[in-house]
């Protein structure tokens, strides 16, 4: 509990039928009284606040179902797909105690392995009786009386969640640190071009500058044009070369093979998602056909820019690779695609905007209809015949992708000339 907060806020999820006073505790717990209507969802994303020592934490307010019966329904879709997102819940009771909702809803966490701490609401004036509370004991929960009304229980609500804050969150794979000796320095090359963002640096490269100097190590940062003269003025070498996944083989031409390469979205696939799983969808590549049917999945709307790498490049690249287009079809937005299914593959984005949980339940999707799934950098990479050389950090990852394409149709060669302009250093 002593290690150091993570970047990516733990989300909680708020959940329990309609008024049942779900908002009243999300009011209590961020200390923001009036901001949401009683029974109202406060937004579709959630409230951030700090949440000693677990670091910063997202509350996700859900929308209260109000068919008892059963989950079913819009709201209930909508609830549901809060529950991809969520990596702790909160189970509000009140006097109707465990119905089959809430029996649906643990049902649903335990399924996912979501830990949950049940919220017994003592404002009302019917609380939950003790055969309610003997059933959560009976399921392994430990309820918690909270009156948000009077503002009793915080404390002992704020003690439950950090007591179950999920091993796979306290415990998340790193981005880039473990990659990087202390004292040891990377090159991240970015790019900065008229498409970037004013006066920041973009999620996944501030995310890796700031994990490496939270672990004592450096970074470098460079544009693509500038990468040969700051290499060259090295007077160490480099533990890893980050590149965006645009940039990839014409980076990869010129740091030298010795030195370890990869690209920002395979870190996240890595960190966010499931490396190997990326990397076994990457193989199906080689089985896709002129015509096939793909979907490029991007967890969040943007402008499509010139050159736009989901739309445009990646396309592009996979049609030149299996030898004629390929029938590609976009999904943005908060919600996976419909039916994974009608695809031979899905190829995903970073997922900078993502949680590790939302991105496993995507996998997740995928499994269950029988489809791989891969990422845009391991995409990349694969097309461009840089595979090999873009897992190099990640041996036991590289040796599995080794066995698993042996009976694969192509290997992947070298790119020529990756070799030829070695490094100075
Ligand atoms: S969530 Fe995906 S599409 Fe959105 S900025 Fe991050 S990587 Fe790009």
């Amino acid at each position: 509990m002593n290690a150091v907060p993570r970047g990516e806020p733990l989300h909680i999820g708020i959940y329990g039928r309609r008024n049942v006073g779900k908002s009243s505790l999300l009011d209590l717990l961020t200390r923001q009284q009036g901001l949401a209507e009683p029974g109202a969802p406060v937004d579709g994303v959630g409230k951030p606040i700090e949440l000693s020592p677990l670091g910063s934490v997202l509350f996700l307010d859900t929308t209260g179902i109000e068919d008892a019966g059963a989950l079913g329904g819009a709201q209930a879709e909508h609830t549901m797909k809060a529950i991809e997102r969520t990596q702790l819940a909160i189970l509000v009771l009140a006097e109707q105690g465990l119905g089959s909702l809430e029996v649906g809803l643990l049902d649903a966490f335990e399924q996912r392995e979501i830990p949950v701490v049940p919220v017994l609401d003592t404002s009302t004036a019917v609380k939950p009786d003790d055969a309610t509370v003997d059933r959560l004991i009976h399921r392994g929960l430990k309820p918690v009386r909270v009156s948000a009304s009077k503002g009793e229980g915080l404390a002992d609500l704020r003690e439950a969640l950090v007591a179950l804050a999920p091993d796979a969150y306290l415990n998340a794979p790193t981005m880039i640190s473990d990659l990087v000796p202390p004292d040891g320095m990377a090159v991240l090359v970015v790019p900065i071009d008229k498409d970037a963002p004013k006066g920041r640096l973009i999620l996944p490269h501030s995310q890796a500058v700031r994990d490496l100097l939270d672990h004592d190590a450096y970074a470098i940062v460079v544009k693509e044009p500038e990468l040969r003269d700051a290499l060259d003025g090295l007077k160490r070498r480099p533990a890893l070369v980050v590149t965006d996944s645009q940039a990839f083989s014409r980076v990869a031409a010129y740091v030298a093979p010795d030195v370890a390469m990869t690209s920002f979205s395979i870190l996240y696939a890595r960190q966010k998602g499931d490396l190997l799983q990326f990397a076994r969808g990457a193989l199906a590549i080689d089985k896709l056909k002129p015509g096939d049917r793909i979907a490029m999945a991007e967890a969040c709307s943007h402008h499509p820019v010139a050159q736009d790498l989901g739309r445009t490049q990646i396309p592009r690249w996979l049609g030149q690779y299996v030898g004629g287009p390929l029938e590609v079809e976009q999904a943005q937005g908060r919600y996976f695609i419909e039916e994974p299914g009608r695809y031979k593959l899905v190829i995903h984005c970073g997922s900078c905007m993502l949680n590790r949980r939302e991105v496993l339940a995507r996998i997740f999707e995928c499994n269950r209809a029988g489809v791989p799934i891969t990422n845009y950098g391991m995409a990349v990479a694969y097309s461009l015949g840089i595979f090999e050389r873009a897992l190099q950090p990640f041996p036991a990852v590289l040796d599995a992708y080794r066995q698993a394409s042996r009976g694969s149709k192509r290997l992947q060669p070298m790119p020529a000339g990756s070799s030829a302009h070695g490094m100075k250093i």
